[in-house]
């Protein structure tokens, strides 16, 4: 018969009221002492084996947070059991009675209870501190229990005696065990990357710093490996942020890979994944490795439903050679890694001692452009472009200037791909183009509303697709997209697909116009670029430079001669880049080439001096119309 006294009976709640500074136990489970003590009872009957499955049930019942009072037949208390439980405790209750403990009246009524559960009943109720003192030796954070007290039998069922068990069920405790879970959940974030369950930077760091003294005292190295995708954003751009997480994941797997048992594998941020390889012997080792973790890139990657390709960059730092901390070797790593993108031969590189200052170059180039962009200091030069015959100004070409507070005026080749690097090419692209278009509404304003301007528009930024910004932004300046000239590299359009050729002709279909910039230089062919909604190719520097006299040119007058002619079949309108010499506009001029751009004609200027420019030389729109 099971009673369950949920509030205590009024001889219970006397029983527990006056029960002054004794103390109690928490809890185990009261059914794995009755299982352990028929097992022992049934198997051996004897007594020294069961003194010993009393030892096994003391450090059992001492590994569970948990504790467990037990009485012999005649209810003398022969241990107490639980964490909060002193030796004192113990040598309270131990060989005692509960009335020598308690009491008479209290103790009378515990040995009732005792009685009862002797005659069979299971006997349970819970008990809690704020209606009664505590009654077992119980740590001050247990508020509540529930108590269970039941009779334990020989094999041959005669009572051996008394086992009772605490459970703590303290609000507290159930508050602690939510934050213990917390915390369990906190230590793994911090410990593991959530997306692909890598080491997080924060594990990696520890590791490696306790590799490192190891290693060491073996006499042996570590390699440290620092992996960034190449064009990450573009992924996240054109196939959005779950296939940017999707490839992120699928590379993490193929990367795993190559872990070693000692190694440890971890994505540090974004892209970038580190790999510690320990206890390295020689060079060749972190060698082999780096290039086999540039290799693992050349299959593609299934990435929703898409077969992505994707390559990666590798820095390797070793200690002791290149830094003998963790983050010293981070920092060589990254280094190394920024290195291996610029370059254009390596996918990987070995850490050198110059490659620091570089990085600290770099940062600060960085920031100072980030304040540029924010404070809107980017200015804007303009070189016109001519008509071939009358030698007209058909466009202006806006070319972004940064004039920085430390290293003077930096070039556009330089700050343009730190812009895209960190993330700022977009502002920095409005920013040129909101200068560019206000400056050409003031030109139309004066009379010359014919007049076009070509702007750099960054692939990056493009193939993101903001087409309403873009747009946006011309009717911020009062002009018609047919006076805009996208100009886009050849480079960058050719591995332009599906989803990007729409974006191209909705672009053109506002009115804009493409051209293909640096022509000649990306290896595409104008048959490629045919199925694109360009009009104007402009025919790189390098092809245009020396066409006219020098005997070694042939191939570029082939190139020149080639863009024209098949340009003209596709209907696009060409401009020739670097033009320096007269001799040379006299060849391209015979070529059929149809404007010009160089400095022949002018160098790119400050918007005031090209519109004093075009006082001099060109004729308003409505002048030459007329
Ligand atoms: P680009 O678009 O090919 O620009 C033409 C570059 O050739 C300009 O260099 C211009 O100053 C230079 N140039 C023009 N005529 C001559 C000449 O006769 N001889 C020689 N030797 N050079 C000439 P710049 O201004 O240094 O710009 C370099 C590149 O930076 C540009 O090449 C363009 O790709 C990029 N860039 C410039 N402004 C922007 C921008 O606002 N956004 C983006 N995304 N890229 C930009
Ligand atoms: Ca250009
Ligand atoms: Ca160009």
């Amino acid at each position: 018969m099971l009673v369950r006294t949920l509030s205590p009976s009024p001889d219970i709640e006397a029983l527990l009221s006056s029960l002054k500074g004794a103390g109690f136990v928490v809890v185990t489970t009261f059914v794995l002492y009755a299982a352990l003590r028929r097992w022992v009872d049934s198997l051996m009957g004897a007594r020294r084996v069961a003194e010993e499955s009393e030892a096994r049930l003391a450090s059992f019942v001492a590994t569970v947070d948990d504790v467990v009072f037990v009485t012999d037949a005649e209810q003398r208390f022969v241990d107490v059991m639980g964490p909060a439980t002193t030796p004192e405790d113990r040598w309270r209750f131990i060989g005692k009675r509960a009335p020598e403990i308690f009491g008479a009246e209290v103790g009378r009524t515990f040995v009732e209870l005792g009685e009862r559960a002797i005659a069979g009943e299971l006997v349970e109720l819970d008990w809690s501190a704020a209606t009664m003192p505590p009654l077992f030796p119980v740590g001050s954070v247990v508020t509540s229990l529930h108590l269970t007290l039941t009779a334990t039998r020989a094999a041959d069922g005669t009572v051996t005696g008394l086992v009772g068990v605490g459970r703590d069920t303290s609000p507290l405790r159930e508050v602690e065990a939510a934050r213990d879970r917390a915390e369990r959940h906190i230590a793994y974030l911090t410990d593991n990357d959530p997306l692909t369950g890598l080491a997080s930077r924060a594990l990696m760091e520890r590791r490696l710093s306790e590799a490192i003294p190891r290693t060491q005292h073996e006499g042996r190295a570590v390699a440290l490996h620092l992996l960034n995708l190449d064009h990450f954003r573009d992924v996240n751009g054109s196939l959005g942020y779950d296939a940017g997480d999707e490839l992120l994941r699928a590379v993490a797997a193929r990367l795993a890979q190559h872990e070693g048992t000692q190694d440890t594998l971890s994505r540090l941020s974004a892209d970038n994944f580190v790999l510690a390889q320990v206890g390295i012997t020689s060079h060749e080792e972190a060698r082999a490795r780096a290039e086999a973790l540039v290799r693992s890139f050349d299959e593609s990657f299934a990435v929703g439903g898409h077969e992505l390709r994707c390559s990666a960059s590798v820095g390797v730092a070793l200690f002791p050679d290149n830094a003998l901390t963790a983050l010293g070797l981070l920092r060589a790593a990254d280094a190394a890694m920024h290195s291996a993108k610029s370059g254009r031969r390596d996918k990987w590189v070995c850490y050198e001692p110059e490659m620091s200052a570089e990085v600290s170059q770099r940062l600060q180039l960085a920031n100072e452009l980030r304040a540029a962009v924010e404070q809107d200091a980017i200015d804007v030069a303009y070189q016109p472009i001519v008509r071939a015959g009358d030698g007209r100004v058909i466009a202006y070409e806006a070319l972004a200037r940064w004039q920085s507070p430390t290293a003077g005026q930096v070039p556009p080749a330089v700050f343009i791909p730190v812009a895209e690097r960190v993330g700022l090419i977009d502002d920095l692209g409005r920013c040129v183009r909101l200068k560019a278009y206000a400056w050409l509404a003031r030109a139309h304003a004066e009379g010359y509303t014919d007049l076009q301007v070509e702007v750099n528009v960054s692939p990056r930024h493009f193939l993101r697709g903001s087409i309403s910004r873009l747009v946006e932004e011309a009717e911020i300046a009062g002009i018609e997209p047919r006076h805009i000239v996208l100009e886009i590299t050849e480079s960058a359009l050719i591995d332009v697909d599906g989803p990007e050729v729409d974006l191209m002709h909705e672009l053109t279909r506002h009115g804009f116009q493409i051209a293909v910039d640096d022509f000649g230089t990306g290896y595409s062919s104008l048959a490629y670029l045919a199925r694109l909604p360009i009009s104007v190719v402009k025919v790189a520097q390098e092809f245009i430079g020396r066409s006219a006299s020098d005997p070694d040119a042939k191939v570029n007058r082939v190139v020149v001669e080639t863009a024209i002619q098949m340009s003209h079949r596709l209907g696009y309108q060409t401009i020739a880049e670097g033009v320096e010499d007269a001799d040379v506009v006299e060849y391209l001029e015979s070529a059929g080439m149809d404007a010009y751009q160089g400095y022949f004609f002018g160098r790119p200027v400050t918007p005031e001096l090209a519109l004093e420019y075009l006082h001099r030389t060109g004729t308003p729109a409505h002048a030459a119309d007329s």
